[in-house]
């Protein structure tokens, strides 16, 4: 602004002098706007910059000198104007002398004073500028002179930080890239150590699981296969052994293609079936056409229901030789399915059965042989028992009218006699009564769901004056509902009760307990005493007819007791024993199938 201002006042001066020596409206227009705008421009200007400078002070001075220099040069200029206006105003000498002795004497002191004015405070301003950008390099040098120390502070601690960094970070990711390379080459037992930072921490945390796993999945696998390749070695031995022991049995091996119909047998086959090798045709009809006219539909649709999975293919057959031999073979096979779950194959067994057949039709044909003749046996026993009644009775019956009218006739050795003979018809008399109901067991049975509570329950009943006279002690556990046969059910429990409570111990009360568990087919009851007890040495004896261990005298009885008893589980597919010890009672166990 102060060098505008300076050449403005210059411009204005210069064309001050022309105008006075040469007039012109340009010059003078030039000049009206000079004094007019500009001055008064600069004016305002220099006085707002002395406002801001504090009161006395140099510039504050300076610039109060310039404002006022710079109304002189307007007021002279205004004078100067104001006489030379017109052309006829330049013809007068004495107003131009006097315009020219106003530009060459007071414009020009106005002017320099001016000009010195505006020297002096540019000359102060750029001083302070000189002094600020003293001051600013200084600042700059300082500045400088800080971020020379910066850096240099900053290598050190860049020294520092990466030897951190080295230990902190790198060694640690070292070491874990050496444990990588370990565990790459199978030594899965690393782990690493470096916890310093979060990072470093969670990464290496993430490795050692890493690597855990990885030990964990590779012992597994490890594992895995050893147990593979022991199977693989137990298959091997098995399948070894089974096709040794195939070859040294009687078994033939086929393997029948599904999809083909193709047939394969190994050596024993051939002769299971008397052919030929050669002869073989290695198909489906090798095996069917070999079979029993009688047989084949039935087992074609054993071997095709096989193939739809309906049924095990199981079964017998028998087959024709060429020489017209009939043998019996038992065959058995399992289907095998491909990928996508169609049956594929077939493979199997065949062995000759055919004397295993003859034993079991030998067998059959004696059981039926035996059962008749038991059923004979049977008739003839009840026949004979029953006929036998009669003239026993009839005995009996004399021996008492004997006795009672002819006692006195006879000497004290005939009445003994005759005593003997009347109590061993009436012995007789009871054990064909018992040879009878032993055989009547099971001839009119009737199965039902019975409760075997209820029939307990009705056996003590029947019992319950012995059982009051004996003060006998019973316990009955919760027995189960079963299939059976009631009259036979009733009488295998009373006549184990009732034993329990005649061979019971001098001087003790009878203590009897009845209970139950469930075996897998079949109930278990079993009676418990404490009584006199059995010898082991006649815990089979027991069970036949008329088998006692005891003198009448001793006991009563005729000894089908348990022999009825024997029966009477037999009915219901079950079986009798005891245990017991001489001296410490008794326990008898009978079942009853649940299959009745
Ligand atoms: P009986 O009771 O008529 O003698 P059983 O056939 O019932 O005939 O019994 C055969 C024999 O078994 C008995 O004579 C007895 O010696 C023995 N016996 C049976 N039950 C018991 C028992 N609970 N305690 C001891 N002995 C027994």
């Amino acid at each position: 602004m102060l060098q505008k201002y300076a050449s403005s006042g210059k411009e204005h001066y210069l064309l001050s002098l022309t105008y006075v020596d040469n007039g012109g409206i340009e010059s003078r227009n030039r000049i009206n706007k000079i004094i007019d705008v500009e001055f008064e421009h600069f004016k305002s200007e220099l006085f707002e910059l002395g406002n801001k400078e504090p009161e006395g002070s140099h510039r504050k001075e300076v610039a109060t000198n310039i404002i006022e220099h710079t109304n002189t040069l307007i007021a002279i200029g205004t004078r100067i104007r104001n006489i030379l206006i017109t052309n006829k105003d330049f013809e007068d000498p004495r107003k131009v002398k006097l315009a020219k002795d106003l530009v060459l004497n007071e414009l020009t002191d106005a002017q320099e004073s001016l000009n010195n004015g505006l020297d002096d405070l540019s000359y102060d301003y750029r001083q302070e500028y000189e002094a600020y950008q003293q001051s600013l390099a200084q600042e700059l040098d300082l500045v400088f002179n800080s971020i020379l120390y910066l850096g240099i502070f900053g290598a050190f601690l860049g020294i520092i930080l990466s030897v951190y960094v080295t230990r902190s970070v790198t060694t640690p990711v070292l070491e874990l890239i050496e444990s990588a390379q370990k565990l790459g080459k199978g030594n899965f037992n690393v782990t690493v150590q470096h916890k310093n930072l979060k990072e470093i921490n969670s990464l290496t945390t993430s490795f050692n699981s890493m690597a855990s796993d990885l030990k964990s999945s590779f012992t597994k696998l490890t594992e895995t296969t050893e147990d593979l390749e022991k199977e693989r070695l137990k298959f091997f031995n098995e399948s070894e052994k089974f096709m040794l022991a195939l070859d040294s049995s009687s078994m033939g091996f086929w393997d029948f293609n599904i999809k083909t119909g193709d047939l394969k047998w190994d050596d024993q086959m051939f002769g299971l079936y008397g052919v030929k090798k050669e002869n073989f045709a290695g198909a489906y009809e090798a095996w069917s056409n070999g079979l029993h006219p009688e047989d084949k539909a039935r087992s074609e649709q054993e071997l095709n229901a096989a193939i739809e999975g309906t049924k095990e293919f199981d079964t017998s057959f028998r087959v024709i030789h060429p020489n017209g031999a009939v043998r019996h073979i038992r065959a058995t096979g399992k289907v095998l399915k491909d990928e996508t779950g169609t049956p594929d194959r077939m493979i199997g067994l065949n062995w000759d059965v055919t004397k295993e057949y003859e034993s079991a039709k030998a067998i059959n044909e004696y059981s039926q042989l035996l059962e008749a003749r038991n059923k004979q046996l049977n008739e003839f026993a009840y026949i004979a028992s029953h006929d036998l009644q009669e003239p026993i009775n009839t005995m009996g019956a004399f021996s008492d009218l004997l006795i009672k009218q002819y006692a006195d006739k006879l000497d004290e050795t005939g009445l003994e006699y005759l005593k003997f003979m009347r109590d061993s018809g009436t012995r007789a008399k009871e054990l064909i009564a018992d040879l009878l109901e032993y055989n009547r067991i099971g001839n009119d049975k009737h199965l039902a769901q019975l409760d075997l509570n209820e029939v307990a329950q009705a056996v003590l009943a029947d019992l319950n004056a012995r059982i009051e006279s004996e003060n006998a002690v019973i316990e009955i556990d919760h027995l189960p509902t079963l299939r059976g046969y009631e009259t036979e059910l009733r009488q295998l429990l009373q006549n184990l009760i009732s034993n329990a409570l005649k061979f019971k111990s001098e001087g003790t009360i009878p203590t009897i307990r009845i209970s139950t568990i469930e075996l897998g087919d079949a109930y278990q009851i079993s009676v418990t005493d404490n009584g006199i007890g059995i010898d082991a040495k006649f815990s089979d004896k027991i069970f036949a007819v008329f088998s006692r261990l005891h003198s009448k005298s001793e006991f009563p009885g005729t000894g089908i007791g348990l022999a009825n008893c024997k029966k009477c589980a037999e009915i219901h597919d079950g079986s009798i024993w005891v245990e017991s010890e001489l001296g410490k009672g008794s326990t008898f166990h009978f079942t009853i199938s649940k299959k009745l």
